[in-house]
């Protein structure tokens, strides 16, 4: 098991602060453009679609399917070395954005298409995680 507290943790800015406080809650937000009504991750200052300013955070169900994953090997900070291979995916959020994101998950149990779920324990992950949906505790 990795010492959580040696895990980097992410720069909070104007931009992500919204995210990183709601996850440290658990909760996952993500960005809806009071102009043009669509959602965006990653947090940004200008809205992806219409160049909008007028970004707000709402919550998200929490729930997603694997749009494609990849199994990181050899991480890139060592408190993550005991713990690899780490699945990595593309994640497809009912909300109309996909994110990526680690998911908690035995490498032979994951596939494209798999529904996920996020796993609310931000004092062990420093940004979003998810799990596969059915499978673990909750
Ligand atoms: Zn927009």
């Amino acid at each position: 098991m990795a010492d959580d507290a040696r895990y980097p943790r992410p720069l909070v800015d104007a931009d992500n602060r919204a995210m990183l406080e709601a996850w440290r809650e658990g909760r996952l937000v993500l960005q809806r453009c009071a102009e043009c009504g669509r959602v965006a991750s990653y947090p940004r200052p200008l809205c992806p679609h219409c160049w909008s300013e007028r970004l707000g955070f709402e919550a998200a169900s929490g729930r997603g399917r694997i749009v494609a994953w990849s199994l990181v090997h050899r991480p890139n900070h060592e408190s993550f070395f005991a713990e690899a291979p780490i699945v990595l995916a593309e994640i497809a959020l009912p909300e109309g954005t996909n994110v990526i994101a680690r998911v908690v998950a035995e490498p032979e149990s994951v596939r494209s298409g798999r529904p996920v779920e996020i796993v609310s324990e931000p004092e062990r992950y420093p940004l979003p995680t998810f799990r596969l949906a059915g499978e673990g505790e909750g």
